[in-house]
């Protein structure tokens, strides 16, 4: 597909599967090993001189054909499934880092990737600066001669910035580092790998799969990439085992063909409420506003058709506000008072003491991430107009408009 034309969702629809002469649907491989003809050609497929199916922690049919329509619909050449989107970070990173590499971060990244670097990859002798991703000169200041990876997430959690993708492999590649992006909260909207991006890496328990019935992640890169994370000798998927379950992955794939059509219905909803909170005089985030600082970029290299996100956030200046709005808004059936993301129905949660705890007080103040933000993620609502009714009435309620 053209590169100016990319568009994810026909290129994942143009993604047929060939495992199955019959079924619409790929097959679910219930094997963990797969048998050979003779011993020479076991030996032959050890050395990577014959290809087949050897063992399920490496290739199986089923997670093969998921990471072929996450390729076509990334624009990659290859990708690789994971039991989390943990799992599929810190595979790609150890991957891509060993004892004595650096790392460039962006300071706002999801808790749990802040945590594995803050806390678990210097054990390991693996340094990590965090900055702030919009900030170029930033940036480029912090990269080091042993500067492998920067890092940073396309719409950050949780504060929703836009990291400007072009720009970011520029300066990585500048400096001979590969850039790793992760996608999670913008599948569809972004495709990082046409803006320039190396690897990207996924949370599919989120928007990708929607059901918010498993954790799943994805890995997404060049060919070369790929085979050295399964290498069976020293590959970092293939040694640590963070393999996806191919029942999963068969779920996933039918999920991931309904994902233009739910991006969508996010992103107006979103839209929608976010004008109407602005019109009740809260403080909101979302990108697709003009005043939302990296609204330029993103509408610059989005991809427009799916909209700005399902992600939006409003600050009511104290957690204890956050938390009373929040039971209000579960009781009266809004949504969930749930972390996570990417779900068909809407999903709030306070960032402060929930998904960025791991993050300490004095780096949430640095990154300006307020105790009264609430993070939604906004649902796939039939009737937006009257959920942001409910939404106003627990907001009068409490006196927060
Ligand atoms: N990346 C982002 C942006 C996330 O929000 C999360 C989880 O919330 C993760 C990665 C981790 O994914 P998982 O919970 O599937 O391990």
């Amino acid at each position: 597909m053209d590169k100016l034309h990319f568009d994810p969702a026909t290129a994942l629809l143009q993604s047929a599967h060939d495992d199955n002469q019959h079924g619409v649907n790929i097959s679910v491989s219930d094997s963990a090993t797969f048998t050979f003809e003779s011993g020479k050609q076991m030996t032959e497929t050890f050395n990577g001189e014959h290809q087949a199916f050897l063992y399920s922690r490496h290739w199986n049919p089923t997670n093969l054909e998921l990471c072929k329509s996450l390729a076509a619909m990334e624009g990659s050449e290859a990708a690789w499934v994971t039991g989390s989107g943990m799992a599929a970070i810190t595979t790609s990173i150890l991957q891509l880092c060993k004892t004595g590499d650096h790392i460039v971060s962006s300071m706002t990244t999801y808790g749990g990737t802040f945590a594995f670097f803050k806390n678990w990859l210097p054990a390991m002798g693996i340094e990590v600066s965090f900055v702030d991703i919009s900030n170029h000169d930033e940036v480029e200041k912090a990269i080091r001669p042993n500067t492998k990876v920067v890092y940073t997430e396309t719409m950050t959690n949780p504060l929703l910035q836009i990291s400007d993708v072009p720009t970011l492999a520029k300066i990585a590649h500048r400096h001979h580092a590969q850039l790793v992006i992760d996608n999670t909260f913008t599948p569809m909207i972004f495709s990082p790998i046409q803006l320039g991006a190396d690897v990207v890496v996924y949370s599919m328990t989120k928007f990708i799969n929607g059901k918010n019935d498993t954790t799943a992640g994805a890995i997404c890169g060049s060919n070369e990439f790929i085979n050295a994370l399964i290498d069976l000798n020293n590959g970092t998927a293939m040694l640590l085992g963070p393999v996806l379950d191919t029942f999963r992955a068969s779920s996933i794939h039918k999920n991931l063909f309904t994902l233009h059509l739910r991006m969508k219905q996010h992103s107006s909803n979103a839209m929608y409420l976010a004008k109407r909170f602005k019109e009740v005089g809260l403080k909101v985030n979302y990108a697709g506003c003009k005043d939302h600082p990296q609204h330029d970029i993103m509408t610059q290299t989005m991809n427009k058709a799916y909209g700005y996100g399902g992600m939006i956030s409003i600050d009511l200046g104290t957690k204890e506000k956050a938390s009373d709005f929040m039971a209000f808004m579960q009781q009266r059936g809004v949504g969930y008072l749930a972390v996570s993301l990417g779900y068909f129905k809407t999903l709030f949660s306070n960032s402060g003491t929930s998904t960025s705890s791991e993050v300490p007080q004095s780096i949430q103040d640095k990154m300006g991430l307020s105790e009264g933000l609430v993070r939604y993620s906004v649902g796939l609502d039939h009737d937006i107009e009257h959920t942001f009714s409910i939404i106003e009435s627990c907001l009068s309620d409490l006196n927060l408009i």
